[in-house]
């Protein structure tokens, strides 16, 4: 994925709300805007400080861990949806309809007294079923409602193409349950890490208290929470384990897996309706479910209620009243990413029903968001990046013309999706009424669940979209050999029906060219053509791509982030891969889209200085110290001005187009694509 950070979610931005006449002039979104640029900077030396210096000035607003270009589009994007749901709400519209769901959605969230009477009203019958819970038998049973409910605890299950067999759906289960972003933070030595798993605790507490504990029981019971949390943290896999797929992979038969781990699997498959014909499961990390199995005998029931109560409270709590969504705010807002104030209510409920009725709001906002004719431009500039990568493989002198065959056969047969799905889901099945926030988000939630459980036993649905058209964000999924880019990110500076091809091809290098290469970065390549994961490659071919991944790992380990901490090389592998040769895809692209014609200078830059600039601008990014350190912890992307430094480093074209002097000899290539 292009995905910026872990965290940095929502936003504001004034300037395009249709004005009063008092207001001056929308200032125009520009691919390339001479206004960031700080010339006094050397771009040969630093060329993010070069395109962007003058944007560090921009303040980072308190509801932001970060705050830059794509917070400028989720911004317009936002204040068009805001405008969407509450001509919804206001309108009503026919029983079942989806103007009817998106409105009253919207309405039963933005009613802060109706919730704040509710209490915790809607949570009584799941926490009354898990005072009921007195056996590991029980627990099972439990752990499947909560899943469908949306509830994380102990472990993630869900339904995905199967890696090997990519004709098929598959159940498959996956490591998970904590309370804190990932198994580092509770086993990571040293004073901060240290404050961040005490802050944890108190918020627990607080959450406990909240909820009708006594403060010493509440105490003594985030205590308990934190130790079982710690023991399921121990069994899991780090960051960098889990991007091996071949390593996450493990087909295992129905009636094996209680010899895998002794869990009362039965029961969970009941609990969440799995059909009975389904003869294999995937189960990602065994030694976590062995663990996990362990500690359902070993814990003390009362602690795996505990446990259980808290991961209902934490995911209940955005949806409660203003206590709740304060403390829920305090710590996941402020102590783990760094932002000063919760944002806006509308924001968050448009959030949730993005979450929730995604494709019915994506509906109402490509009407006006995204014309056919910049699909059509769009189009354009995808066949061009595939020209280019075709080219591109043609020319690895280090690939022997066997994979190059494979190569060429993954990149012809990669599939494309831009703006919005050719068929719209169908939400009619799901009832949404203004009666309560928090009941609309579960039965949303299960809603969805049964959707994905649904797809077991059928054929695979190459038409379904991962993203919603509104996102801003675009993936590529090995499994299915496809890119999407929703209309959410097809917006300017990023992609402007009206700017020249040096503005757009550099603007969307790290989109377009990022996700193609996606395809063939460590982990796409080990899939083939038709999404299984499979060796299509010769040895020496793969001993020569590691060798050259090798040197990535090395360079992006040398940058220096804070203070003491460095880009952790192989979590961020993929994604560095995947910048780096997504710049170099999007330029030769940019090249064959440009052919026979004369681009000009504007305001005094070449248009080669301008494909890289709108390359650089397109990730101008304040971040909050908090945001970066979360981020180099948990992200698999590197921070945004290393996204910019690492792929520039070993790019001649962009040498001579600042005239800077050659790269040292030394330095070790790091271009594979
Ligand atoms: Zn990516």
């Amino acid at each position: 994925m292009k995905a910026r950070s872990v965290l940095s979610l929502l936003l504001l931005m004034p300037a395009l709300v249709a004005g009063s006449p008092s207001r001056p002039a929308p200032k125009p979104i520009l691919g390339v805007d001479p206004a960031y640029i700080q010339t006094a900077t050397s771009p040969c030396k630093d060329f993010y400080g070069f395109a962007n210096g003058a944007f560090d000035q921009v303040a980072i607003p308190g509801e932001y861990a970060s705050y830059g270009v794509n917070q400028e589009i989720d911004e317009r994007n936002f204040t068009l949806l805001k405008g969407i749901l509450e001509a919804s709400a206001r309108k009503g519209g026919a029983k079942g309809s989806s103007g009817q769901r998106v409105g009253d959605f919207y309405a039963a969230g933005m009613d802060e007294a109706r919730i704040e009477k509710a209490g915790l009203t809607p949570l009584a019958p799941v926490f009354h079923a898990i005072q009921a819970v007195k056996t590991p038998k029980e627990l099972v049973a439990m752990l499947g409602r909560l899943h469908v409910l949306g509830v994380q605890a102990s472990f993630s299950f869900g339904v995905q193409v199967d890696d090997k067999d990519s004709s098929a759906m598959i159940a498959s289960f996956y490591q998970g349950g904590l309370g804190l972003p990932e198994r580092d933070y509770y086993l990571r030595p040293g004073k901060e890490a240290d404050e961040i798993r005490q802050a944890y605790g108190r918020h627990i507490a607080s959450l406990f208290t909240l909820s009708g504990d006594e403060p010493t029981a509440a105490q003594a019971k985030a205590a308990k929470v934190l130790a079982l949390e710690t023991k399921l943290a121990q069994a899991s896999r780090t960051l960098v384990d889990l991007r091996d797929p071949q390593a996450n992979y493990h087909k295992v038969a129905r009636k094996e897996l209680g010899a895998l781990a002794a869990i009362d699997w039965d029961t969970y498959f009941a609990a969440v309706a799995l059909p009975s014909a389904e003869a294999h499961v995937l189960v990602g990390q065994p030694e976590f479910f062995k663990a996990l199995a362990g500690l359902t005998a070993s814990e003390p029931m009362e602690d795996w209620r505990t446990y259980l109560r808290w991961h209902v409270l934490r995911s209940a709590s955005p949806f409660l009243g203003k206590a709740f969504v304060s403390e829920n705010f305090a710590f996941y807002g402020k102590v783990l990413s760094g932002t000063t104030e919760l944002r806006p209510r509308w924001k968050r409920v448009l959030a949730s029903a993005d979450r929730a009725l995604g494709e019915d709001l994506g509906q109402l906002f490509v009407k006006t968001a995204f014309s056919p004719a910049a699909k059509e431009r769009a189009l354009k500039m995808v066949h061009f990046h595939k020209e280019a990568m075709r080219a591109r493989i043609l020319a690895a002198d280090w690939m022997v013309e066997a994979t190059k065959a494979q190569a060429l056969k993954k990149l012809d047969t990669m599939r494309s999706k831009v703006g919005y799905p050719d068929r719209w889901r169908d939400y009619s099945a799901l009832k949404v009424s203004r009666q309560s926030f928090l009941a609309n988000v579960q039965t949303a939630s299960a809603f969805e669940f049964r959707r994905r459980m649904a797809k077991l036993g059928k054929p695979v649905d190459r038409n379904e979209w991962f993203m919603t058209p509104q996102t801003n964000n675009a993936y590529y999924d090995p499994s299915l050999n496809e890119m999407c880019f929703p209309a959410g990110i097809l917006q300017p500076p990023f992609f402007d029906e009206k700017a020249d091809d040096a503005a757009n091809y550099g603007a969307l290098a790290s989109t377009i060219g990022h996700e193609l290469t996606h395809g063939f970065d460590d982990q796409g390549r080990q899939y083939d053509w038709q999404g299984n994961l499979k060796d299509w490659w010769t040895a020496e071919d793969a001993k020569r791509f590691e060798a050259r991944a090798g040197h990535i790992v090395k360079q992006y380990e040398a940058f220096e982030v804070l203070p003491g901490l460095h880009i952790n090389g192989k979590q961020t592998l993929g994604e560095n891969i995947a910048d780096i040769g997504g710049l170099r895809v999007s330029y030769e692209a940019y090249k064959l889209a440009i052919k026979g014609k004369t681009l000009r200078p504007v305001d005094g830059y070449t248009p080669d200085q301008r494909f890289f600039i709108a390359f650089a601008q397109g990730w101008r990014t304040n971040q909050r110290p908090e945001a970066l350190r979360l981020g180099v912890t948990t992200d698999v992307h590197s921070p945004v001005r290393w996204r910019v430094l690492g792929p520039v480093a070993d790019f001649p074209e962009f040498r001579k187009a600042f005239s800077c002097e050659a790269a040292p000899t030394s330095q070790a290539p790091t271009a594979i694509w």
